[in-house]
């Protein structure tokens, strides 16, 4: 058995999806599990991949690689899972990783199984967990094939760092005519002020409850006294009143954080999903019947715009800021 970890990387930094997928594959102590860091910049993360479970990690570096576009990936990748006989081949969710994946599987001829939110080998073969039915329940996928390419669903693992170092290997670049016609005009970040939803060890959610988008200035404090980052229900999203990009559940992001905080959040299934992974759940609603209070750890039944700014006053004044 033999699995290979695609380490995605940006602004020197290895994705902490991509080492948590690392981390799982590592913990299923099945034969080797290797890493692959591919463009500018990978030789200087190959460590910090051997510190957090791969035993031997590839790299490529150069042009062609310069840019996270993803059919030069594609083509390195297919030669190290020829070259490292690789039975699998797994992806933490992003937007490059998904196109890399499925670019890969073509390639290889291969199946792919996405939006996994757990793995197993079983009897040797890789099995993957996939939610269905809007979520409600959970089930076993499998490959015909090899290389089973898994792309598994974001904030899915925690990273864990093992401290070993890793046998690290050039990985060979041939790039395909077809795979260079493509040109990075530019690249936007967004600008975005404390960690990010993936990140944060404390979410301050906002749903419907909240009232309009102007309140949402209750949640930031919160957030901002917390050190923490802001996440939304997609009710809210599609209400225009927050960026998609902090969605938190079945369509938007799983996140996993020490603390979280639902103000004014009913608590569909759609939305726990992404969520219910968090250390500790305290919740603010109005309706002590709400399904959030069924999976909190801490409910309070109240008002978001009275609870909360009282709320923000005590931390700041417990924090002295
Ligand atoms: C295919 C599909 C995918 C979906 N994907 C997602 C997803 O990724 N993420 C997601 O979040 N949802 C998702 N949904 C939507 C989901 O079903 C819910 O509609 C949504 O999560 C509800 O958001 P909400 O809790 O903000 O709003 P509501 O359900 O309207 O809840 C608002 C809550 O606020 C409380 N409240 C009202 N006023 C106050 C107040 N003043 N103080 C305190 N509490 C108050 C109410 O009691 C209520 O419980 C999806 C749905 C489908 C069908």
């Amino acid at each position: 058995m033999a699995t290979l970890v695609f380490l995605e990387h940006h602004e020197a930094e290895l994705q902490k999806g991509a080492l948590g997928v690392l981390a799982r594959a590592a913990a299923m102590d099945e034969g080797e599990v290797a890493g692959a860091i591919l463009g500018a910049g990978a030789s200087a993360l190959a460590a910090e991949a051997g510190r957090h479970g791969a035993a031997k990690v590839w790299i490529a570096e150069g042009e062609g690689l310069e840019a996270p576009l993803p059919q030069p990936r594609v083509d390195v990748l297919a030669k190290i899972v020829e070259a490292g006989g690789y039975d699998a081949a797994l992806f933490a969710a992003s937007v490059l990783a998904a196109d890399v994946a499925a670019g890969l599987a073509a390639r290889l001829d291969a199946g792919l199984n996405w939006d996994l939110v757990d793995l197993a080998r079983e009897d040797g073969r890789l099995v993957g967990k996939r939610p269905a039915l809007g979520d409600s329940v959970v089930v076993d996928v499998g490959w015909k094939g090899t290389p089973a390419i898994g792309v598994i669903r974001s904030g899915t693992f925690e990273p864990a760092a093992t401290g070993g170092e890793p046998e690290v290997v050039q990985a060979q670049v041939e790039l395909e005519d077809f795979s260079t016609t493509a040109t990075m005009l530019e690249q936007a970040h967004e600008e975005q002020a404390g960690p990010s939803i993936e990140e944060a060890d404390v979410i301050v959610a906002g749903g419907r409850g909240l009232g309009g988008p102007e309140n949402f200035a209750l949640v930031e404090e919160l957030a901002k006294a917390l050190g923490g980052a802001v996440a939304a229900t997609r009710a809210v999203v599609d209400a225009g009143w927050y960026p998609y990009s902090a969605q938190v559940g079945q369509t938007g992001k799983s996140v996993s954080p020490k603390l979280y905080v639902a103000c004014g959040i009913s608590g569909a299934i759609q939305h726990k999903v992404g969520m219910q992974g968090s250390n500790v759940i305290v919740a603010i609603n109005k309706d002590a019947n709400a399904p959030i209070f069924e999976y909190s750890d801490l409910g309070v039944v109240g008002d978001v715009h009275q609870v909360v700014p009282k709320l923000t006053e005590l931390v700041r004044a417990k924090r002295g800021k």
